[in-house]
């Protein structure tokens, strides 16, 4: 009896469905478990096809997004949106809170003019004087949300709201709900950096991810993420650690993702909002949360923080992360220290 049980479970065993595509301005990877090929198809569309309304709502770029529309009406009128803008920019505002503004969503004006929001890496370094002008717009507080009327108002004229810092993990909290309305007992999704997943893999086995390298030497460059198998998607020879991801979002911020260098100096994407200018304490800092968007949301504060400050504020808030110094140190909060395999130094 119990022999032909297991016999008609196998016919119909469970398989991994996996799909790219770019979006958010990178790679996303979405896969699933299911006995159906039919059902995995439908949930891995449920998933991008989310991915895709949020880059639809949240595109800093695009003219047509609801945060360039709150962004033209800086100082003048609260603007109407939807439910989901409306969550993201409560999200974000969180996240500044948790970070006394490390993470600060209004950092656009003072991203503009290093450069880093354009499609050119390298613009010449902005004078001190510029940096404290554009520094007079950057402020979350100033973030007005009315649940209520699902509007958003920017107090101050010139203010411009960019979730960059915490879209994607957003976008993959979103994602793996969409999934799970298919059905699906697991899957994992890989925005870039940000990576959810839940449930066990048809091994019993939890989801398996790698943390990029962030030092790649010149023969080897960063490569867009996400594009082999294995380690959610990075290559062995990428990585310097990997851990199971037990229905938990990780995220990393590196100082590696978008960057210039300038007479031996580093110039990148991630700033720190009291002073204007890329944060160097560390260079990787990788986050492990229940939520995506607080997994991206504290790794890209965290960076500003620096190392001191952003294991203490993980092991406040009773989470997990690796940060990586400036030294190339590796440093790991307690509880995770058993559970990350470092697979080489740096
Ligand atoms: P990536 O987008 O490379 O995965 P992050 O999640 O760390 O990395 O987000 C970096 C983006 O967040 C930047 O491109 C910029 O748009 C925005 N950003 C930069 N500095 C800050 C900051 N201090 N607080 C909030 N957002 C920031
Ligand atoms: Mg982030």
């Amino acid at each position: 009896m119990f022999y032909m049980l297991f016999l008609s479970s196998c016919t119909k065993r469970d398989r991994i469905f996996t799909e790219s595509r770019t979006l958010m301005y990178t790679s996303c990877t979405i896969t699933v478990v299911s006995p159906s090929e039919k059902t995995a198809g439908e949930a891995i569309e449920a998933g991008f096809a989310r991915i895709e309304r949020l880059e639809k709502l949240l595109n800093f770029f695009s003219p047509d997004s609801e945060i360039t529309a709150i962004n033209r009406a800086s100082g003048r009128s609260p603007v109407k949106v939807s439910k989901e803008t409306l969550v993201a920019i409560a999200k974000a505002v969180e996240i500044a809170d948790y970070t006394n503004g490390a993470f600060d969503p209004t950092i656009a004006p003072v991203i503009r003019l290093w450069g880093f929001s354009g499609k050119s890496q390298e613009s010449p370094i902005p004078s001190a004087d510029k940096i404290k002008d554009a520094l007079r717009f950057v402020d979350y507080r100033k973030i007005k949300i009315n649940m209520s009327a699902s509007e958003v108002f920017l107090e101050k004229k010139g203010m411009e709201l960019d979730l960059g810092g915490i879209a994607k993990g957003y976008a993959a909290d979103m994602a793996i709900e969409a999934i799970k309305t298919k059905g699906i007992k697991a899957a994992l999704v890989a925005i870039a950096g940000d990576i959810k997943g839940f449930g066990l893999k048809p091994d019993l086995k939890p989801w398996r991810v790698g943390i990029q390298n962030p030092r790649l030497s010149d023969d080897n460059p960063p490569h867009p993420p996400f594009t082999k198998g294995g380690m959610g998607g990075l290559s062995e020879e990428d990585i310097f650690a990997s851990l199971y991801l037990k229905d938990k979002a990780i995220s990393t911020s590196g100082d590696y993702q978008r960057f210039f260098m300038k007479d031996g100096k580093r110039y990148h994407h991630i700033i720190d909002p009291r002073k204007g200018y890329s944060a160097s304490d560390v260079i990787s800092v990788s986050v492990i949360s229940s939520d995506g968007y607080m997994a991206d949301g504290l790794s890209t504060g965290i960076f500003v923080l620096g190392r001191e400050k952003g294991i203490r504020l993980l092991e406040s808030m009773g989470l997990n992360g690796i940060i990586v110094d400036s030294n190339k140190e590796i440093f790991i909060t307690e509880d995770l220290k058993g559970e990350v395999d470092i697979e080489k130094t740096l």
